[in-house]
């Protein structure tokens, strides 16, 4: 188990973005945490050794994001996985045969996929519901639930679901609040300051930010829960390389840095979009027509880079998708560079169309994730493609 350094917690969040978890090597000084490529650990005798025995249960790389991540989401624990699905099996895996768990409908894909066709078929129970209205998600709750499971903002949809509500409701029936701050990452979001137990992120997208890995990340407040993922973690061995780690280290370095410019591009990307006569809706928590935009500006420190619109036919979101430039069109976000995606084919092609349509995610809805460029050349890019997709 990887607990933070207590003062690490103390620290505002660009200090602790850049230093939390690590300390310069003590045999050199490198200042960089070294990438300990490295599967076991000569023992000085029988029972003595410097705390690492084994690289699945302990890795000294690990340990540096492991002690970061969690400073920054303001948890007492990290623990770091080979994927963000990874993390979610592990977390899943805190639950047993016969437990009952409810679930944000509008959840990313393979949450919904490990769900209903790994954990069901192990005896587990789901219940997806509108997590936007707090007692849809009581009106779920039954004798056996023991987990709440939400991701806030929802791609591609961008609904909310109020934290500090929905974490009164599990504190109350002593249920595990999960909460994937992926989309929003602790930049913009702490869900432990507003009640749930743990969270989980894909560290693939903004806490990594440069698309050069795969990796997911748990942190919890509790003791109890941080022993049982500990044992976990090691017992599956879902466990990231040290290489891995390092990356996604480097990563969380800037993240104060990027998350500010994603979030002021995307407020420019959403403002701009919703002045044109050509796009039917913009999803953006940002907006001040966002249907959740006052809980928005509540509960987040910001809105982010990630944007949705209903361009009212598949042909013109075609031809949106396929003709920018600088935005590329590729499944992911939260990368330093522009994405672009249409989610009913590409990542919410899993999910039935009728359900689909019902969350209003048409088959004419194109999902953007802005990066870092300059915003000006990316609204230039996206009036270009635009003009294009408006001539079919
Ligand atoms: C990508 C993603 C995941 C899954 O993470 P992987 O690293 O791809 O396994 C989970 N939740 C959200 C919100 C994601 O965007």
């Amino acid at each position: 188990m990887t607990r933070v350094f207590r003062e690490d917690l103390e620290s505002s969040f660009g200090t602790r973005a850049v230093h939390a978890g690590q300390r310069p090597d003590e045999t050199t000084g490198a200042i960089m945490s070294p990438i300990y490529q490295t599967s076991t650990y000569v023992q000085e005798g029988l029972g003595r050794h410097k705390g690492f025995e084994y690289a699945r249960t302990r890795n000294p790389t690990r340990d540096a994001l492991e002690r970061n991540v969690a400073a920054l989401e303001g948890a007492e624990h990290g623990f770091a996985f080979a994927s963000g699905l990874a993390a979610t099996d592990a977390v899943l895996k805190l639950l047993s045969a016969g437990d009952h768990a409810i679930c944000g409908e509008n959840v990313y894909g393979g949450t919904h996929r490990i769900m209903t066709q790994v954990f069901e078929r192990l005896g587990l129970r789901f219940t997806f519901v509108d997590t936007r209205d707090v007692a849809t998600v009581e009106a779920a709750l039954t004798a056996s639930t023991r987990m709440i499971f939400v991701e806030t903002p929802t791609n591609p949809m961008m609904h909310l679901t109020d934290l500090a509500a929905v974490g009164a409701l599990a504190t109350d029936r002593s249920l595990l609040l999960v909460v994937d701050n992926t989309f929003a990452t602790p930049v913009l979001q702490l869900p432990i300051e507003l009640g749930a137990e743990i969270v989980v992120h894909s560290t693939t997208k903004y806490l990594n930010g440069h698309s050069d890995m795969v990796g997911g990340m748990v942190l919890t407040t509790r003791d109890d829960v941080a022993d049982q993922l500990g044992f976990l973690q090691n017992a599956v061995g879902a466990v990231p390389g040290p290489m891995d780690c390092w990356l996604a280290l480097r990563g969380t370095k800037t993240l104060h840095l990027r998350m500010a410019r994603h979030d002021a591009s995307g407020r420019r990307i959403a403002q701009w979009l919703s002045q044109r006569s050509d796009i039917q809706r913009v999803y953006y928590p940002g907006l001040p027509d966002h249907p959740q935009h006052e809980l928005a500006c509540r509960q987040m420190r910001g809105f982010g880079g990630m944007i949705s619109v209903e361009l009212g036919s598949p042909a013109r979101a075609r031809a949106m998708v396929e003709q920018t430039r600088i935005f590329a069109l590729a499944e992911s976000l939260g990368g330093v560079e522009s994405l672009i995606g249409h989610p009913a084919s590409m990542t919410h092609a899993s999910v039935p169309q009728p359900m689909r349509e019902a969350m209003g995610l048409t088959d004419g809805l194109v999902r953007l994730s802005a990066g870092v460029e300059d915003p000006d050349d990316l609204i230039a890019d996206l009036d270009q493609a635009l003009a294009v997709a408006n001539r079919v």
